[in-house]
C-alpha cells in the first residue's frame, strides 16, 4: 500500500468524525452569529458543541496517527485517544442536563440529587482517568492495536442512564414543555440511542458522534431557535413566550419573581405622537430594562406592559429592581426624535405566593391598575385588587356553570300619573363563595374576561321569557329595559343574535328597550350608530343611560338615535343641594326635550324629589322611593297589586 492510498483509507475511515466536527462547527458558528449566548441553556449547548467537536477532532487524530510507526506518533495517538474518551464521557451527562434545563426543572436539585445525578459520570471518568495505569477501558496490544476492555461498557451504561433520565424527566414535566420542543427532544434522544446501538453492535462504524452532531443540529433548529419568541419591535420576548414560560415555571413548581411595568399613558402617546414614536418609546424602555436584567427575563406582554420574570426567591432584589425602574420614570425617554416623560405603574410580587397560576400573572399584565397618588411600587397588600378581580372572575364562571345569575326588575313610573309603565332588568350574581357581587363590579370583569356576551344573551332571554309569559302585558307595561355594554354591542353578529333571541320567544322587538351608557357610547359611536339603526329598524327602542356622568362629545352622542334619555341620579341629587345643580337639571331637561327625546330621571328616593321633578317636564321616574330592583316573582306581585289598585281607583272614579 502506498502512502496516498493509506491516507485515503484513513480519511475514509474518519469521514463520520470529520462530518460530525463540521456539523458541530457549523452549529457553533450559527449559534454565535445569532447571539444565543445569554441563558444557561444556551451556554450548555455551546459547551456541548465544543465537546462534540473536540471528540471528533481527537478521534480523527487518533485514526491518522495510530497506524504510523514510531514512539512520537504513538504518543500523539495515545494522548488523543485518552483525551477523546475523557470528553466523550461527559457528552451524555451534558445532553441529559440540557434536557433538564429545557424542561425547566434543573433549578431545584438537592445536593443528594446532584450527587446521584453525577455519580455514573464520575465513575466512568474515574475509570478513564485511571486507564493509563489499569488498562480497564482499553489497551494497546503488542502490535500497537487498540483493544477495548470491559470498562468501555461503563461509558455506554452511563450514556444510557443519562438518556433515560432525560426521557423520564421529559415525561414527568410533559406539560411544561411545548409540543414542538417535546418532539424535538424525543427525536434527539432517539437519534442518539440509535447511534449508540449501532456503535455497540458494529464498533467498526464510527457513527455515534455523527448522530450526536445531527441531534445537536436538530436542537439548534428547534429548541435554541427563539425567533418565534421574540417581539421584533422591542427585542423582548413576546406574549406567547411569556405564556409558555409561565406555564413551564408553574408546572415545574418553581419560585419566581414577577415585576410588571405598565406605561399608563401609552395609549395617548400613540394617539398624539403616532405609532412610530410610540414604538420608539417602547424600545427605549426595553433597552433600559436590558441594562438592569438579562434579556431573557423581559417580556412584552401587551402594548403598554412589560413583564419581568426572575427565577428564585429573592424578593428583596426584585423589590429593589422594581423601585429602580419606577425611579427611572422621573426622567424623560427618547422616542425617536422626540423626548418625553412617560408615566408608569410598577407592580411586583412573587409566584406562586402572589400569583398561583399563569392566569394570575397575565391578569396582572392586562387588568387596569388602581391609580395611586403616591409614587410607589405596588407590591404585597397593594396587589389585593388583583385577588379580588380574580375572585370575581372565578365567580363569574361559577355563576355561568351553576346558574346563579338572576335578573331583578326595578319598576319605572310614568309622570304625572305615577303609574307603573315599564321596568329595568338588572343582573344579579349570588355567588356561594363571595356572596352577592354588585354588577358595577362584575360587569367590567365580565367584559374583560370575554363573557359579557353570554351574560347579555342570558339577560335578554330571561326578559323575553318574562314578556312571553304575558304578565307585563297584563299589568300594562309598555316595555322592559335591558342594559347593554358597548363592548357587547359592537361585536360582530350582535344585532343578528338579539333579533334571533326575540324571534325565538315570539316577542315583539318594540317590547325591548336597550340602555346604553353615555360615557362609553361616545368612544365608538360610529360602530354603535350602525347597530342602533339596524335594531331600531326591527322595532327595538334605545335609551341613553347615565346621562350627565361622562363629559363626552354631546354632538356625537345626540347624533345617535335614542328614544329616551335617562338622567343620572347624581344630577337629581345635586339639584336638591344647590342652585348650580338645579340649573344643570333644568337645562338638561330643556335641552333633551328640544331634541325630542323622552326623559327619565333615575335615583328618585324621596317625596321632595318627586315634587321637584313634577315642575319639570320629565316623562318617567325610577328609584328606591318606588321600589328597589326585586326578584321577578316579587316584581310580579308588586306590579299586579299596583295595577289592581289603580284599576280600582279608576272604577271608583268612574262610579262616583
Ligand atoms: P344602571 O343601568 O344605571 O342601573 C341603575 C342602577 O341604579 C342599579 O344599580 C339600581 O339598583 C340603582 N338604583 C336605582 N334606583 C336607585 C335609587 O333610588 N337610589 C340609588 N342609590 N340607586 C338606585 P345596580 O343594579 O347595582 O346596577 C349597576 C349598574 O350595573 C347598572 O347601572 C348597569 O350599568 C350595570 N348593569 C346591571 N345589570 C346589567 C346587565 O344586565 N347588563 C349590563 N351590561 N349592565 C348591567
Ligand atoms: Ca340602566
Ligand atoms: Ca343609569
Amino acid at each position: 500500500m502506498d502512502m496516498g492510498s493509506g491516507f485515503m483509507a484513513t480519511l475514509h475511515y474518519c469521514s463520520f468524525y470529520i462530518c460530525a466536527a463540521l456539523l458541530g462547527v457549523s452549529c457553533l458558528c450559527y449559534t454565535l452569529i445569532q447571539g444565543r449566548t445569554a441563558r444557561r441553556q444556551n451556554q450548555l449547548y455551546i459547551l456541548l458543541l465544543l465537546n462534540l467537536i473536540f471528540c471528533a477532532a481527537s478521534l480523527t487524530v487518533v485514526a491518522f496517527f495510530e497506524g504510523v510507526p514510531g514512539p512520537g506518533a504513538r504518543l500523539v495517538a495515545d494522548t488523543a485517544r485518552f483525551a477523546s474518551l475523557v470528553f466523550h464521557g461527559s457528552l451524555a451527562p451534558m445532553f441529559g442536563y440540557y434536557v433538564l434545563l429545557v424542561c425547566g426543572n434543573a433549578w431545584q436539585f438537592s445536593y443528594r440529587g446532584i450527587a446521584l445525578y453525577t455519580l455514573p459520570f464520575l465513575l466512568t471518568e474515574l475509570l478513564i482517568l485511571l486507564n493509563p495505569l489499569t488498562g480497564w477501558v482499553y489497551y494497546y496490544n503488542d502490535a500497537f492495536q487498540y483493544c477495548r476492555s470491559w470498562g468501555v461498557y461503563s461509558l455506554y451504561v452511563s450514556a444510557s442512564f443519562y438518556l433515560l433520565l432525560g426521557l423520564l424527566n421529559l415525561f414527568r414535566f410533559w406539560r411544561a414543555v411545548t409540543g414542538a420542543k417535546r418532539n424535538a427532544l424525543i427525536f434527539f434522544i432517539a437519534l442518539v440511542v440509535i447511534g449508540l446501538l449501532v456503535q455497540i453492535a458494529w464498533p467498526g462504524i464510527q457513527i455515534e458522534l455523527f448522530t450526536n452532531a445531527l441531534a445537536a443540529l436538530g436542537l439548534m433548529l428547534s429548541i435554541e431557535d427563539e425567533d418565534d419568541r421574540i417581539d421584533m419591535a422591542t427585542g423582548a420576548y413576546n406574549r406567547r413566550a411569556l405564556a409558555f414560560d409561565l406555564k413551564n415555571f408553574i408546572e415545574t413548581g418553581q419560585v419566581f419573581q414577577v415585576i410588571g411595568v405598565r406605561i399608563t399613558d401609552m395609549v395617548s402617546v400613540h394617539r398624539v405622537m403616532g405609532s412610530s414614536a410610540s414604538d420608539a418609546f417602547l424600545r427605549s424602555v426595553a433597552d433600559y430594562l436590558r441594562t438592569l436584567l438579562p434579556p431573557y427575563c423581559i417580556y412584552y406582554a401587551n402594548p403598554s406592559t412589560y413583564i419581568i420574570l426572575i427565577r428564585g426567591d429573592d424578593e428583596t432584589r426584585a423589590a429593589e429592581i422594581a423601585a429602580t425602574i419606577l425611579d427611572r420614570f422621573d426622567e424623560t425617554w427618547k422616542g425617536g426624535k422626540v423626548e418625553s416623560l412617560l408615566h408608569a405603574a410598577v407592580t411586583q410580587g412573587s409566584a406562586p405566593k402572589n400569583f398561583p397560576t399563569r392566569a394570575d400573572v397575565l391578569f396582572m399584565a392586562d387588568s387596569p391598575i388602581p391609580v395611586k397618588e403616591e409614587k410607589k411600587v405596588l407590591a404585597g397588600r397593594d396587589l389585593g385588587y388583583l385577588l379580588r378581580r380574580l375572585e370575581v372572575e372565578r365567580a363569574l364562571h361559577r355563576g355561568l356553570e351553576e346558574r346563579t345569575f338572576e335578573v331583578y326588575y326595578q319598576p319605572v313610573y310614568e309622570m304625572p300619573s305615577l303609574k307603573m309603565r315599564s321596568a329595568e332588568a338588572l343582573l344579579r350574581l349570588h355567588d356561594r363563595v363571595l356572596g352577592n357581587i354588585p354588577p358595577a363590579e362584575f360587569i367590567p370583569a365580565a367584559e374583560q374576561a370575554g363573557i359579557i356576551e353570554r351574560l347579555g344573551d342570558f339577560v335578554l332571554e330571561e326578559v323575553c321569557a318574562f314578556i312571553a309569559s304575558g304578565v307585563p302585558e297584563e299589568v300594562e307595561l309598555t316595555d322592559i329595559g335591558v342594559n347593554l355594554s358597548v363592548l357587547q354591542c359592537i361585536q360582530p353578529g350582535f344585532a343578528a343574535r338579539m333579533k334571533a333571541i326575540v324571534a325565538r320567544y315570539g316577542v315583539n322587538p318594540s317590547k325591548i328597550n336597550f340602555e346604553i351608557t353615555e360615557s362609553v357610547a361616545a368612544n365608538d359611536y360610529n360602530a354603535l350608530d350602525a347597530v342602533i339603526r339596524d335594531l331600531k329598524a326591527e322595532g327595538f327602542t334605545f335609551a341613553m343611560d347615565d346621562y350627565g356622568t361622562g363629559y363626552s362629545n354631546m354632538q356625537s352622542i345626540f347624533s345617535l338615535d335614542f328614544d329616551l334619555v335617562k338622567i343620572d341620579k347624581g344630577i337629581l341629587w345635586s339639584a336638591e343641594k344647590n342652585a348650580i345643580g338645579r340649573a344643570i337639571l333644568d337645562n338638561s331637561v330643556r335641552m333633551i326635550r328640544e331634541m325630542r327625546r323622552k326623559i327619565l330621571v333615575e335615583g328618585v328616593e324621596t317625596e321632595e324629589q318627586i315634587k321637584l321633578l313634577a315642575k319639570l317636564s320629565v316623562d318617567f321616574l325610577q328609584g328606591f322611593y318606588f321600589s328597589k330592583p326585586v326578584p321577578k316573582d316579587e316584581f310580579i306581585a308588586l306590579a299586579r297589586a299596583q295595577h289592581e289598585e289603580s284599576h280600582a281607583i279608576m272604577v271608583q272614579g268612574a262610579s262616583s
